[in-house]
């Protein structure tokens, strides 16, 4: 008798590198993960309906659609989806592109799969943690915040929240009121030390900003607290 068996928790890799399809593949299989792997971006936009995979590894380099098409593709499809990129690229710029086509992370090669294979076990478990409490929605200036559905309404304008905004935002929330800092947002929702860059906390706070505050030039809700982090002010 005892529990139902768990579904296993499908990955779903978009990558033409043989070497890194091979060592990602095993990796992720070996913790416990069903490994789907397509080498173009047509193929991966297919599994993602067919298969509505639990997370999403893009190459953004893939010989037949450009990454940042895909992710825009998936995204019309499965807002939801955490979404790593997967790129040689490091500039910021490329960086911030990869966030504005919905990335929900970046993750720049050579990478090791350890640090990888270490921020998506952090994802899985900010998915199963379930907080009753901030599950239920709350209201922010003018916008209104469903984190279970992961939805935020504001002047009738109904916006989806990535993964991570939905994160740092409950955070924030949990925490209104008082600076939180960069440090402990990385710690707490990336759940690596260091890795990703306190960089990254700034580029979610800029997509939050254009989500909720009338100005995002001039934050009143999710506010800088200089040398430390941020502060939600509702
Ligand atoms: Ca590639």
């Amino acid at each position: 008798v005892g529990e139902a068996p768990k579904r296993r928790q499908t990955i779903l890799l978009i990558e033409d590198e043989p070497d890194i399809v091979m060592g990602l593949s095993d990796a992720l299989e070996f913790e416990g993960f069903r490994a789907l792997c397509a080498r173009t971006g047509a193929a991966g936009i297919d599994l993602t309906r067919s298969e509505r995979p639990d997370c999403i590894l893009l190459d953004l380099m893939l010989p037949d659609i450009n990454g940042y098409h895909v992710c825009e593709a998936i995204r019309a499809h499965d807002p939801r989806v955490p979404l790593i990129m997967l790129t040689a690229k490091s500039q910021e710029t490329d960086k911030i592109r990869g966030l504005e086509a919905g990335a929900d992370d970046y993750v720049t090669k050579p990478f090791s799969i350890g640090e990888l294979l270490a921020r998506i076990r952090a994802i899985f478990r900010r998915i199963g943690r379930s907080v009753p409490a901030l599950d239920e929605a709350f209201t922010i200036g003018a916008a209104r915040v469903n984190p279970q559905k992961q939805l935020l309404v504001r002047h009738r304008q109904e916006l989806v929240l990535t993964f991570y905004e939905n994160e740092l935002l409950k955070l924030l929330w949990e925490r209104r009121g008082e600076p939180v800092s960069r440090d402990e947002i990385l710690d707490k929702i990336w759940g690596v030390e260091a890795f990703p860059t306190n960089r990254t906390v700034d580029n979610f706070v800029a997509k939050l900003r254009k989500k909720i505050e009338a100005n995002p030039a001039e934050p009143r809700h999710i506010l800088t607290v200089y040398g430390t982090g941020y502060k939600l002010v509702p």
